[in-house]
C-alpha cells in the first residue's frame, strides 16, 4: 500500500471546504457527475479516433444511495485511471486546484464573492459532505485498478483494486450532518436541478414499465410490467441540435420538458447558434407576459456544456431579456468570478450584445413575414420590447421597424407610420406633431370619447412604464410630442381649434367663478372657464401632462431626476361656461340648490376621472338618490 501526505503548503484545506463553502453544499453532486461524464465522453473520443481499442457500448452513469452504509456513490463506465494517473490527476493537480480556489475564497461567503455555484473546486467539493471519500478506478489500458481513500485529512491510502470492468466509482461516506444526501427524494432533485440535460444518460434506480397486454389476454388477467433503468436525464436536449432538424412541435415539447408546470404555450423561439467570436447555443422562448413584471418565476437557465450552472442570468443577458425564458449554453461565460468581474468581461458583453441583435432580427422577422400575427401578440410582448428600447441603445434602433403604436380602435402603426395615418391633433408654433393617447381604455372613457368625437384617433399605450419610453420618444425623436387625454393640453388644443364663442359676459363669468372658489378647494382644483361646445361636459378634471408623467415615472422608479419627492395632488378643473348646467349654477336664486348642483357636477367629474372615494363618494351616492326621489 502507498500512504502519503497530499500537500504540505496547506495544513489542511478540508475544514475549510466545509465550513467556508457551506451554502452551496448540493454542487458536489453537479462535480461529481460532471467528471464522469467528462471521463466518458473522453473514452467516447478515444475509441473514435481508433486510440483506445474498447467497445464504447451505450455507457450509463450510476448514480445509487446506499443507506445502510451511510453511502453515496457515482459510478461510471468512462476511461478510468490507472494508479499512477489517480497520484497525478487527484492528489496534485486537482489537489492544487482546490487549494488555490480555496485560498481564494476561504474569506468570502459564496453570495458575497458572486461565485456562480462555486464553479472550479471540482473532485473535492466531495468533502463537503463526505467525512471519507473513496475512489476505485479501472483505467481502460490494461493495468490493474487503484482504490484510493482518504478520510478529510490532508492523508491518503492508494492501493491496488481487484476491480474488473472500466471505469470509475466514487464513494462518499455522507457525513452525519449531511445526511440529507443519503434520501432519494432530495438526490432526485438534485439530479432533475442539475443533470437534467447532461449529455450521457444518468441512472437512478429503476422503474416499473407497464407493457401492452399479450394478444389473446382476458380482461381480468394482470397487465404485464417490467423493471427498466430510471434515466432521469434527456442527453440530446432540443438546444444541442440544428435549427434545421426541429419543428414547431419540437420546440413546443422542449419548453414543456424545462417548465412542467406551465401550461400555457410559448409565442415564438429564438434558436441561438454561434461558434465564433464565442460559442454559444439555446434557445429563447417569448411567453405571454403580464403587466406584472415582478411574477415572472420561470426563468432562463444558464448552462455549461449541458450541466446547468444558474438560473440567475443577470449580467449574462441584457436585463429587458430576463423577463423571457429558455436556456443558454456557453462554456465561454467565466464561471468562478464575481458578477461585476463578470459584467466587465468581454466575452460576456459580446455574448450579451449578440443575443440582443438575435432577438430583435427575430421580432423583424416576425413582424415582415406576417404582420397580422404580430399585431394579435404584440399586446403579450410589448413589455419586453418597450422595455428594451428603454433600456439598450441598439435594441431601440432596431425596434424601429417592428415596435407598434395601436390605437383604441385597434389599429397598429410603426413610428413612421404614425406620422402619416394619424390626425395631428396640433402641429405648434414648432410644427410639432402632438399625439394623443390614453393609458387605460376604461378609465379615461369619456375623454377618450370627447377626442374621437372631435375625429381624433388616440393611441393605447398602456404598459407600465410607457411614460418613461415617451419621454425617450420625444427627446430621440425630433418634432413629436404625446399628450394623454385627460390632460390639460388637449382640453387647450381642441378648443384652439373651434374658437367658440361664450354665452356668458365677463360681469357673469366673475360672478361664477366667485361662486365656485367658495365651494372648490383652491390648494386642490384650478378653475379655469372655457367656452366649448355646448354638448361637451360642463364640468371636467385634467391633469398638466408633465406633472402627470413625473408622478407615474417615479412610481415606476427610475425617473426622479428632479429628485421630486411627493408630487402636490393638483388638478385643473375646466368649467364649459356653453353648458347648460353652469347657465343654471350661475343663475339660480336659491344658495342651497347652487351649492347642490356644484358638488354633484364636481362629483361627477372626480367621477370620470377615478377620483371619487371613501367619504366622498358616499356624500356623493346619498345626495343623488336625493336628487331623484
Ligand atoms: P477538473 O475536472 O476540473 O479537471 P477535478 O478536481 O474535478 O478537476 O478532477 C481532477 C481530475 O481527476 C480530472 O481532470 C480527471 O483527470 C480525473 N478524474 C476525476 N474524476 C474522474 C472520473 N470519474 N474518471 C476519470 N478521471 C477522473
Amino acid at each position: 500500500m502507498n500512504k502519503g501526505t497530499i500537500s504540505v503548503s496547506v495544513e489542511n484545506i478540508f475544514p475549510l471546504i466545509k465550513k467556508f463553502l457551506y451554502s452551496d453544499h448540493e454542487i458536489f453532486l453537479r462535480e461529481l457527475i460532471s467528471n464522469a461524464t467528462d471521463a466518458t465522453l473522453k473514452l467516447k473520443h478515444l475509441t473514435s479516433i481508433g486510440e483506445a481499442k474498447v467497445e464504447y457500448g451505450n455507457p450509463l452513469i450510476e448514480v445509487i444511495i446506499d443507506k445502510k452504509k451511510k453511502q453515496l456513490r457515482i459510478v461510471d463506465q468512462g476511461i478510468g485511471m490507472t494508479a499512477e494517473e489517480v497520484q497525478k490527476y487527484i492528489n496534485e493537480i486537482a489537489f492544487s486546484g482546490a487549494e488555490e480556489f480555496i485560498e481564494k475564497y476561504k474569506d468570502k461567503k459564496g453570495a458575497e464573492a458572486g461565485i456562480i455555484g462555486h464553479f472550479g473546486l471540482g473532485f473535492y467539493s466531495a468533502f463537503m459532505v463526505a467525512d471519507k471519500v473513496e475512489i476505485i478506478t479501472k483505467s481502460y489500458l490494461d493495468e490493474p485498478a487503484a482504490h484510493w481513500t482518504c478520510d478529510g485529512s490532508p492523508n491518503y491510502t492508494l492501493e491496488p483494486h481487484d476491480k474488473k470492468d472500466r471505469g470509475t466509482e466514487i464513494i462518499l461516506h455522507i457525513s452525519d450532518d449531511e445526511k440529507s444526501f443519503l434520501e432519494e427524494a432530495r438526490i432526485r432533485e438534485l439530479l432533475v436541478k442539475y443533470n437534467k440535460f447532461m449529455p450521457i444518460p444518468i441512472k437512478f434506480g429503476t422503474k416499473t414499465e407497464t407493457l401492452p397486454k399479450p394478444e389473446g389476454a382476458k380482461e381480468e388477467d394482470p397487465t404485464p410490467t417490467k423493471e427498466v433503468d430510471n434515466i432521469i436525464n434527456n442527453p440530446n436536449p432540443a438546444w444541442t441540435k440544428q435549427p434545421s432538424d426541429l419543428k414547431d412541435e419540437d420546440y413546443k415539447n422542449f419548453y414543456r420538458e424545462l417548465y412542467p408546470m406551465q401550461f400555457e404555450e410559448p409565442l415564438f423561439n429564438i434558436h441561438l447558434n454561434v461558434d465564433y467570436p464565442f460559442n454559444l447555443t439555446g434557445i429563447l422562448y417569448f411567453p405571454k407576459m403580464t403587466k406584472d413584471l415582478n411574477i415572472q418565476k420561470d426563468r432562463i437557465q444558464l448552462y455549461q456544456n449541458q450541466v446547468f450552472v444558474t438560473d440567475n442570468v443577470e449580467g449574462i443577458v441584457p436585463e429587458f431579456l430576463t423577463m423571457l425564458r429558455g436556456v443558454i449554453d456557453s462554456p465561454d461565460i467565466p464561471l468562478n468570478v464575481s458578477r461585476s468581474y463578470l459584467q466587465a468581461d468581454g466575452n460576456v458583453k459580446k455574448i450579451s450584445s449578440y443575443i440582443t441583435r438575435k432577438v430583435a432580427d427575430k421580432l423583424k422577422s416576425l413582424f415582415n413575414e406576417n404582420r397580422e400575427d404580430f399585431e394579435k401578440k404584440w399586446n403579450d410582448i410589448k413589455i419586453v420590447i418597450e422595455y428594451g428600447m428603454l433600456t439598450e441603445e441598439k435594441f431601440f434602433e432596431k425596434a424601429q421597424t417592428f415596435a407598434l403604436y395601436p390605437t383604441v380602435e385597434g389599429n397598429y402603426f410603426t413610428f413612421e407610420e404614425l406620422s402619416e395615418k394619424i390626425k395631428p391633433l396640433q402641429t405648434d408654433k414648432n410644427e410639432t406633431l402632438v399625439v394623443l393617447y390614453a393609458s387605460d381604455a376604461e378609465a379615461q372613457h369619456s375623454y377618450i370619447e370627447a377626442a374621437k368625437e372631435k375625429g381624433y384617433e388616440i393611441l393605447l399605450l398602456d404598459s407600465p412604464i410607457v411614460s418613461h419610453l415617451l419621454q425617450k420618444l420625444e427627446s430621440d425623436k425630433e418634432k413629436i410630442s404625446f399628450v394623454r387625454v385627460d390632460s390639460d393640453s388637449v382640453e387647450n388644443l381642441i378648443k384652439k381649434e373651434e374658437e367658440n364663442l361664450s354665452k356668458l359676459n365677463d360681469e357673469e363669468k366673475e360672478t361664477l367663478k366667485t361662486s365656485l372658489e367658495e365651494l372648490i378647494p383652491a390648494e386642490k382644483f384650478s378653475i379655469q372657464l372655457e367656452a366649448l361646445d355646448s354638448n361637451a361636459n360642463p364640468f371636467t378634471i385634467t391633469e398638466p401632462e408633465f406633472m402627470r408623467r413625473m408622478k407615474e415615472m417615479q412610481q415606476t422608479g427610475g425617473g426622479g431626476m428632479f429628485g421630486m419627492g411627493g408630487f402636490p395632488e393638483m388638478y385643473n378643473l375646466v368649467i364649459n361656461t356653453n353648458h347648460e348646467l353652469v347657465s343654471e349654477i350661475l343663475n339660480t336664486k336659491t344658495p342651497k340648490k347652487k351649492e347642490r348642483l356644484i358638488n354633484q357636477a364636481l362629483d361627477l367629474a372626480k367621477l370620470s376621472k377615478n377620483l371619487l372615494k371613501g367619504e366622498e363618494l358616499t356624500k356623493f351616492i346619498k345626495r343623488s338618490y336625493e336628487m331623484i326621489k
